[in-house]
């Protein structure tokens, strides 16, 4: 029968060796359960035997509700930040000055890991054991946030881990606290369910988890750790055996057997020029990622080079960050606009005071929907933290409550339209609100622009503005009108003159005879892009059928619920659209289906799901070519799916593609099929 003590520590051992085990490595060896029951077996030994309750015992990640003003920890060492580098330029200049500054023929090598954006914290351990944690402060002295810090899972409370190497007398090791990705969106997740208001920018929820007075908050959160800098060290270990790290590889694989949780690849590279070669591959990958970077750190590796090299003003020669363009910036909420789309949709923008971001100034950002707006509580004059990453366009993630001042008013739907004053509806369900009214003339103008554009019934010549200035003219009121169109009224318009109208004329002339799942799909009918379009055409042959089916008429087609089926019925219903049908019909619009085009069998029994832009051919242009060869396009990726055929800027369907095993290619590869 082991005593007390001995069970105590031997459970002490496991529990945190599995811990480590499960959480750094990702790599458990014993079931939950199996944890959950030594667990219990500890707690219920140090709750009978109090003496036993160690600094390293798991038990201790629990938290406690013990409140403290944080104590002071000087650190053993200042906690510097970085100089920052933007360009190539700034390294080569940095590289440069540190050369002239060391014996000539110098070669220097460097470390290269991703700049973590979170919290710094500074961890110390004697004789293995975890005994304090401290925020980085003012560099000099930090918060005591050693409880807190415990119930981080991937910190371990012992050194090392797991093994039996011998840990260091004393070591104080530096990191970065922060959410993964996925821990941050399932924290979010159970906000939503519990009804609370959201988190909106991750290292701002972490340092406020950090910083709880209470650390059963903190435990609460799932935080991760990386560590990845020796402070301070003992010159031997616990057994008096020297320790001896020469490079920052060195000192990182050290780190990485005592069981600390290295940021993943970090790598050395023999030169700043094979580190130059790296970065665009980091700006790249940087989304895909689990954790937010906002640059990268190069450091030389030879930490006898960094220590002679030294430190000017507050910044160590020997590492330098370089730092991402921006991509959040923290601006103010001046006024909300409503957008109004064709289907009627409001889209609240935000008008912003402007502000730099990711290389450009934005001075509007979509907030989505009033749903999204209540669920963050965003308030009008907010300070508002916006993104603008890649090609996307510049969003709000949410407001910084902490820097309101009182005056800030919340942000309600409208009732009334702001072009039009029809009341707006939300229908029962939907997130979107929407100003019913078809004759709305933002909506005309919408449904025009949307009715000539590239992909609808595509008509070279008429882009948004040429729209705009017919409507002013009072040429237009509906698509049907641009077959009306004469050249001496176009002459009259501004920058009109006989070339342009004339081509302008031919390529509305031509647009007459597109095909009718095209026509179908440039209506601008909620729900029905162009498979649905094309369906639509095969089964009915013409408008004037379509009309006339009925709910179920169209529910029978594969794809189509009752939801779109009845949205379909409704639109044609609508006196607005009839008489648009009608109109169209007489400017001598094409209105029927024609024969099917048969080029070949080479992909019967072949389902394909369309995504992204493709380079040459159109998504009509592709459906056809699709069908003409036998196969069938389908709207969702499912196991039925044969292949996903993928453009620029896929949506979700090339993920849930790879998910199934579905293969996809590319436009070279489609048309190869076709041969
Ligand atoms: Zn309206």
């Amino acid at each position: 029968m082991p005593t007390p003590e001995s069970r105590a520590q031997e459970l002490r051992q496991i529990l945190n060796e599995h811990s480590y085990r499960y959480y750094v490595l990702n790599a458990p060896t014993i079931t939950d359960a199996e944890y959950d029951a030594l667990y219990h077996e500890l707690v219920a030994l140090e709750t009978a035997h109090p003496h036993l309750i160690m600094p390293d015992s798991p038990t201790q990640r629990a938290g406690s509700d013990l409140t403290d003003d944080f104590p002071k920890v000087e650190h053993p060492a200042p906690i510097l930040s970085l100089g920052n580098a933007f360009s190539d330029d700034d390294l080569w200049a940095w590289e440069e000055r540190n050369l002239k500054l060391l014996p000539s023929g110098t070669q220097l090598a460097y470390m290269l890991e991703p700049k973590l954006d979170g919290l710094t914290v500074v961890i110390h351990y004697d004789n293995g054991v975890l005994v304090k944690a401290a925020t980085r402060g003012n560099g000099r002295v930090g918060d005591d946030v050693t409880a807190n810090v415990r119930t981080i899972r991937t910190v371990p409370l012992r050194i090392p881990a797991t093994g039996d190497i011998a840990p260091p007398r004393h070591i104080v090791v530096r990191g970065e606290v922060l959410f993964l990705k996925h821990d941050f969106n399932a924290l979010n997740e159970r906000q939503r369910e519990a009804g609370l208001p959201l988190y909106v920018n991750a290292r701002n929820t972490a340092s406020g988890t950090l910083k709880q007075k209470d650390s059963r908050i903190t435990a609460s959160r799932p935080l991760t750790c990386y560590l990845y800098d020796i402070v301070d060290i003992s010159p031997d270990d616990i057994h008096g055996k020297p320790i001896y790290l020469p490079t920052q590889q060195a000192m990182l694989d050290y780190m990485r057997d005592m069981g600390f949780f290295i940021p993943p690849e970090s790598h050395l590279y023999p030169t700043l020029s094979h580190i130059i070669q790296q970065i665009p591959t980091w700006i790249e990958k940087r989304h895909a990622l689990d954790f937010e970077i906002d640059g990268l750190v190069i450091k030389v590796n030879d930490r006898k080079i960094d220590a002679e090299l030294g430190v000017v003003g507050k910044d160590p020669r020997g590492a330098i960050a370089y730092k991402f363009p921006a991509e959040e910036a923290t601006t103010t909420l001046k006024a909300v606009v409503v957008n109004i789309g064709r289907t009627g949709k409001l889209t609240p923008t935000a008008s912003l005071e402007p502000v730099f971001v990711g290389g450009v100034t934005v001075s509007n950002a979509t907030m989505h929907n009033y749903k999204f707006i209540a669920e963050l509580d965003v308030r009008l004059g907010d300070k508002v933290v916006i993104k603008r990453s890649g090609d996307v366009i510049p969003y709000v993630i949410g407001p910084v409550p902490d820097l309101r001042d009182g005056t800030e008013q919340p942000i309600l739907p409208p009732t009334h339209c702001p072009v039009c004053h029809t009341p707006i509806i939300q229908p029962e369900g939907a997130v979107d609100h929407f100003c019913p009214n078809t004759a709305c003339p933002e909506r005309v103008y919408r449904s025009i622009e949307f009715f000539v554009s590239r992909g609808a019934m595509d008509i070279e010549g008429m882009g948004g503005q040429t729209v705009k200035q017919l409507i002013e003219a009072g040429f237009i009121h509906d698509e049907a009108d641009i077959f009306a169109l004469k050249a001496d009224d176009l002459l009259t318009l501004d920058g009109f003159a006989q070339k342009k109208v004339d081509n302008l004329l031919a390529s509305i002339e031509k647009a007459k005879s597109r095909p009718l799942a095209q026509l179908l799909a440039s209506l601008g009918i909620d729900g029905v892009g162009s498979t649905v379009a094309q369906s639509l055409a095969d089964k009915f042959r013409s408008i004037r059928a379509l009309m006339d089916a009925d709910v179920q008429a169209i529910q029978e087609i594969d794809g189509i619920g009752d939801v779109l089926a009845e949205n379909i019925v409704a639109w044609f219903d609508d006196d607005h659209h009839q008489r648009l049908i009608a109109k169209l019909t007489a400017a001598g619009v094409n209105m029927q289906a024609g024969e099917k085009t048969v080029l070949g069998d080479a992909l019967a029994g072949k389902t394909f799901v369309l995504t992204g832009t493709l380079p040459t051919l159109s998504r009509e242009k592709a459906t056809e070519l699709i069908e003409a060869h036998g196969g069938k396009v389908s709207s969702s990726v499912s196991k039925k799916t044969s292949y996903v055929l993928m453009g620029d800027s896929p949506g979700s369907k090339a993920e849930k593609a790879a998910q199934l095993g579905v293969p996809i290619i590319d436009e070279q590869a489609f048309l190869q099929m076709l041969e």
